[in-house]
């Protein structure tokens, strides 16, 4: 178990004493390949089981890449495989242990401080957050506690006029290594609380929704992959001796199901958990998303391959009022474009490569009755993959929260709110 009894003096010691995280991933190389068909894809997904490789990113339409890294023992038979597939793979990463030393964050700088530029640790996250309650507008509150004991912390920011209004949420880190996903999600509690640049529009969205923000849902595995192992993705119960941690994101008991884009099998990335909702946080979040009837919008973000998707993610049939959510999508992929000329695919869940059940965004919907549920994955779409450099922190905060103004905006428009 996590132990909070660590004198604070000796954690800076530890954190300033470790170059990063100690598992290494040297030689290891992230191949893109794209698929023809979409028989290629479900080829490319057993080829990877087979080798017991990490798969970083499966194509979600067609056109669109599957993106693989693979140790340096094993890459020589791998591309052979996928060649004689007709397929022919790039290295698109040639080491990514160099690009997990390249986004370090300087040695000098104490693990302890909160920076809004930089990839911050769980503890100084929430003292962040903590210090938010003197601001009118944000009270802070607990959501629940991990598997290992660490607070799960949701701010809500209202401009307290008014009740009953319709509420936004949005949250970040449910996989571990997506941390851009967490700087994102904080990111944007910073605007709304804060309103740095007397946005307007900031203003006239506090008239109509209460905001709700979760930077980290899966504070131990988060915390894991700044330690021990940068690509770690699934939260931190140990599920069978020597495999560790279930995919929350497999593990919602809406439609649950390991046999559709899950795992049975403990070792896997995308182990979906021994039953639906197994794991402590994915009941903290399941109770937090039906437990609030005035949620209106949902908004799960990951990185990486800069999509803006609906339910279902476990089927192909498309939800009655799949043209409401295109259309709130489309906004905000303008939105995005228009601010760094970084282009978002909209479009459903599983249209119609890949089917994953047990999402966030299926629960909020299916379960929640959460209308307007999306997953979001920020950039990039694969040059750094999921090992983004502390420069890409503003840019991908920058446009993310311009598409979520846009979103919102569009959404009092659309439900005359
Ligand atoms: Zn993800």
């Amino acid at each position: 178990m996590w132990t909070k009894a660590v004198p604070a003096i000796s954690l800076i010691g530890i954190v300033l004493s470790l170059p990063g995280p100690t598992k290494r991933y040297d030689g290891h190389s992230v191949l893109q390949i794209l698929p023809k068909t979409i028989e290629n894809v479900h080829q490319l997904i057993a080829l990877s089981q087979k080798y017991h490789l990490d798969i970083w990113k499966s194509p979600r339409f067609l056109n669109d890449t599957f993106d693989v890294r693979v140790d340096p023992e094993q890459v020589i038979s791998f591309v052979h495989d996928i060649e004689s597939l007709g397929l022919k793979p790039t290295h698109w990463i040639k080491d990514v242990q160099k690009l997990i030393d390249e986004a370090l964050p300087g040695r000098s700088r104490r693990a302890t401080s909160f920076n809004i530029g930089a990839f911050n640790g769980h503890n100084s996250i929430n003292t962040y957050l903590d210090s938010l309650s003197t601001n009118s507008r944000v009270s802070v509150h607990t959501m629940g506690h991990s598997y290992e004991g660490r607070t799960i912390k949701y701010v809500k920011i209202s401009n307290n006029v008014g009740s009953g209004k319709k509420a936004i949420y949005a949250d970040g880190g449910i996989h571990a290594r997506e941390w851009l996903a967490v700087s994102t999600v904080l990111y944007m509690i910073d605007q709304m609380a804060n309103n740095p640049s007397n946005d307007r529009t900031i203003e006239a969205l506090l008239g109509k929704f209460d905001f709700y923000f979760a930077p980290v849902v899966n504070p131990d595995g988060y915390e894991y992959s700044r330690s021990h192992d940068r690509m770690w993705r699934k939260n931190r119960r140990p599920v069978q001796h020597g495999c560790t941690g279930v995919d929350l994101n497999r593990n919602f008991a809406y439609h649950w199901n390991p046999d559709n884009g899950g795992s049975h099998n403990p070792c896997e990335e995308v182990h979906s958990g021994t039953h639906a909702a197994s794991e402590v946080e994915t009941k903290v979040l399941q109770n937090f998303l039906c437990g609030n009837s005035n949620f209106i919008a949902y908004l799960n973000i990951h990185t990486y391959g800069q999509y803006w998707i609906y339910p279902w993610g476990y089927t192909p049939v498309l939800p009655a009022d799949y043209r409401d959510l295109d259309h709130l999508g489309r906004a905000a992929a303008t939105a995005i474009r228009h601010t760094h000329g970084t282009t978002f695919t909209v479009g459903e869940d599983t249209r119609v490569l890949y089917a994953a059940a047990g999402g966030a965004d299926d629960y909020a919907k299916g379960a929640c009755g959460v209308k307007y549920s999306y997953t979001v994955e920020l950039r990039d779409t694969g040059r750094y993959g999921f090992v983004p450099p502390s420069s890409y922190i503003a840019p991908a905060g920058e446009e993310t929260f311009a598409g979520f103004k846009a979103f919102a905006t569009e959404l009092v428009h659309y439900e005359h709110l």
